[in-house]
């Protein structure tokens, strides 16, 4: 018996996804434009994770409060943590510590409780504001209509400081939903609002990152084309 994990397929999966970013990169932006690979890494054992990040991925995605909690002791020291997942503001304790981004804000009461923790903690917490560009009943997100009025109140936050927006567009793949979320990052980083920056536009999936590219995102959230199909417990 082997007993050695081999982790081949991530390798071969991570230049894939790296060559079809940079033919994406290529046709459609700036050379000097930077696109943050992240690494999401539910369901996936912190061996593979930690392969990954071998592999030269600096950024993991965590979605569940729970899953995070137990392997994080085992993830290598020198990732970034970002949380991207539905987050419960009485969840917000067990992670704001860890996170160097929150990607999943939709609410003033989600970041009005992420402000106290951080000022527990003395820490001013970078955040993105999720929107649900598609309006589906079934997603988080601030509907698009709402989205200034909610960075307004969450620009008086002093622990608390917007760096972007992130979404996941309905599942069709139909571009049109990244043209919209490209609008509203540009729209809103227009408008110069105070204590709002946007410089991270978190799109793009296993399924549709080269198509996010195209239309401005500046960090793409990959699961199964790097680790394989999730298995479910
Ligand atoms: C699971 C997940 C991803 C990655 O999905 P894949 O299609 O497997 O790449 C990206 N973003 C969020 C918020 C997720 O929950």
């Amino acid at each position: 018996m082997q007993l050695e994990t081999n982790f081949a397929y991530i390798d071969e999966n991570y230049k894939r996804i790296i060559d079809t970013m940079e033919e994406a990169k290529a046709k459609y932006r700036k050379p000097t434009d930077e696109i943050t690979l992240m690494a999401v890494t539910k369901t996936v054992a912190p061996e593979a994770v930690n392969h990954a990040v071998a592999c030269g991925i600096h950024t993991l995605g965590e979605n569940r409060v729970q899953e995070y909690l137990s392997k994080k002791e085992f993830y290598a020291k020198d990732a970034s943590v970002h949380f991207i997942g539905h987050l419960q503001t009485n969840k917000v304790k067990y992670i704001i510590e860890d996170m160097d981004l929150i990607h999943s804000v939709d609410s003033l009461h989600l970041a009005e409780e992420i402000n106290r923790h951080a000022a527990r903690i003395q820490k001013v917490q970078n955040v993105l504001i999720e929107v649900n560009v598609g309006g589906e009943a079934s997603k988080s997100g601030v509907d698009p209509e709402q989205l200034e009025e909610l960075l307004l109140g969450v620009a008086q936050l002093s622990n608390v400081h917007v760096q972007g927006l992130m979404t996941i567009p309905p599942a069709t793949g139909d571009e049109k939903f990244l043209f919209r979320m490209q609008q509203l990052f540009l729209d809103i980083s227009a408008k110069k609002m105070d204590n709002i920056d946007m410089e991270i536009l978190s799109m793009g999936m296993s399924g549709d990152y080269a198509a996010a590219i195209r239309y401005g995102s500046t960090l793409v959230r990959i699961g199964s084309a790097l680790f394989g199909a999730r298995k479910y417990q």
